[in-house]
């Protein structure tokens, strides 16, 4: 996902409208150990030379198949994500450092990869818990039913009559 950027970067002040689309293999397979790219990934970004940096504002759009952590299934997340992002010209600005501390990204030549950033995005994009529905029921502890598609009757507290004296000892004190 590279772009190039000659024309941009010799007019200060113009700006370059792009659409990339595609499956970088880069992308396809590992976003993250858990997520897998099922659509190809649409870009859209707006580039604007202000003069000292090139800023890129878009969006992302992704399909990512995930595994939900309650019950293990498989489905799919439809990923909207808008980037904002600023690029310099290697050696030129302040310098590397100062640029770093303000997560300006140097770019050499007149070509801007956006692999990573993309990757990036993408990522910190994903559910740290990744759920099929918000109200998924998981999986039954103890038999390891789906209980999104089935009851079962594990549920019920297994009465352990050591375990009752106590609670009952517990609600005594609670009466108190
Ligand atoms: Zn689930
Ligand atoms: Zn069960």
């Amino acid at each position: 996902m590279k772009v190039n950027v000659a024309q941009l970067k010799r007019n200060p002040g113009a700006q370059m409208d792009i659409r990339l689309e595609g499956s970088p293999p880069s992308l396809k397979k590992d976003i993250a150990p858990e997520a897998t790219l099922t659509s190809p990934l649409t870009v859209r970004l707006n580039l604007s030379n202000t003069g000292t940096v090139i800023v890129v504002k878009g969006t992302l759009q992704a399909q990512v198949l995930l595994n939900c952590s309650r019950c293990l299934r498989e489905f799919t997340l439809n990923l909207n994500v808008s980037l904002d992002e600023t690029f310099r010209q290697e050696g030129a600005g302040a310098g590397m450092e100062m640029d770093e501390e303000y997560g300006i990204i140097p770019f050499s030549g007149d070509i801007i990869d956006f692999t990573t950033v993309i990757r990036d995005n993408l990522l910190a994009a994903l559910p740290m818990k990744a759920l099929c529905q918000e109200n998924c029921r998981g999986l039954c502890p103890y038999c390891g039913q789906d209980l999104n598609e089935t009851v079962c009757h594990c549920r019920k507290p297994v009465g352990d009559p050591r375990l009752a004296v106590l609670g009952k000892l517990l609600e005594k004190n609670r009466d108190k």
